[in-house]
């Protein structure tokens, strides 16, 4: 298995993509924040499917968190996330230092406005724009022309593909499902920080939007009662859970669905909860006739 070559300086990974572009190559691009699981590796299997060459970022970006988050404590093994690369033959891993990403007087970032400040935009105020900022920077050094995004982070999706739409990006956004553990905890670097107990605990997430998903499909008229059945389910299995949103909304603009029996198309059910110290989120999409 050849090394992966391992890029900590933006023009050098400008020039090696540009290069490669040159040279008829397709380049899939998959940004992470490190700390790999099998949620990324995911993704990167389906960006090797579908290119030649194949870039990971691993950057813990600080401009997404806020004040007060985790952005100090976000799990971080450099070494392993390279032996996994190195398994999935990545052929390139981006790894700047925040130096590289932000120079002295970086003062340019990507707003966009409405889906920004719904569900995670609301409890996470400024979260959005450190995201497309980043995001849009890194599809601006690593020139891909497919990106990889995790349906994980739903919101984070339907941003990304605003981005690429508003801004003409020219890049085609893939979107992977939401890979999980046995017992449906969606797979998460964050998980690290649950015990066993917890761990288990939260397999109750998915159990309830699967509770959600069946009662719209069953015809329940009212978003509220689907809303309170699931957070029932939550509070009874997560012992002194802060439910922070539960939402049924349309997959686009986020509005909220408040007659579920007027609504044809896409349905996300997404929430955030806070175990003890650690928040989690979790969605599930599906269409409904
Ligand atoms: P992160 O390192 O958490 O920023 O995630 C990097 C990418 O991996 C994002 O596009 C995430 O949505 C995606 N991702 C994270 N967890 C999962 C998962 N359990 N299943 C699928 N994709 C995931």
């Amino acid at each position: 298995m050849p090394d992966i070559k391992v890029i900590n300086e933006v023009e050098a990974m400008q020039e090696i993509s540009e290069f490669l572009r040159l040279s008829g190559k397709k380049i899939g691009f998959v940004p992470t924040m490190g700390y790999l699981h099998s949620g990324h590796l995911s993704l990167i299997k389906k960006a090797k499917e579908e290119n030649d060459i194949v870039i990971v970022s691993i950057y813990v970006n600080p401009t997404q968190f806020l004040k007060g988050e985790d952005f100090e404590t976000y799990p971080r093994n450099f070494e392993a996330d390279y032996e996994l690369c190195k398994n999935e033959s990545v052929d390139y891993i981006f790894y700047p230092d925040n130096l590289q990403m932000y120079k002295r007087n970086h003062m340019t970032n990507v707003m966009i406005s409405n889906i920004t400040t719904k569900l995670e935009g609301e409890i996470r105020p400024g979260h959005f724009i450190g995201v497309a900022t980043v995001v849009l920077k890194l599809f601006n050094i690593t020139k891909p022309h497919s990106a990889y995004f995790g349906q994980k982070d739903a919101q984070q999706c339907i941003v990304i593909k605003r981005l690429v739409e508003d801004l003409n990006v020219d890049v085609k956004i893939e979107i992977c499902e939401t890979v999980r553990e046995e017992n449906g905890l969606a797979k998460s670097s964050r998980n690290v920080y649950l015990s066993d107990e917890e761990k288990e605990n939260s397999k109750v997430l998915f159990r309830s939007l699967e509770l959600g998903k069946s009662l719209i499909l069953e015809g329940v008229n009212e978003t509220d009662k689907i809303l309170s059945e699931m957070g029932n389910l939550i509070k009874q299995n997560i012992p002194g859970v802060e439910i922070q949103y539960i939402a049924v909304t349309d997959n686009e603009l986020l509005n909220n669905i408040n007659e579920l029996n007027n609504y044809t198309g896409n349905v996300l059910i997404s929430l955030a909860v806070k175990t003890n110290k650690t928040r989690l989120i979790d969605n599930i999409l599906f269409y409904k006739n």
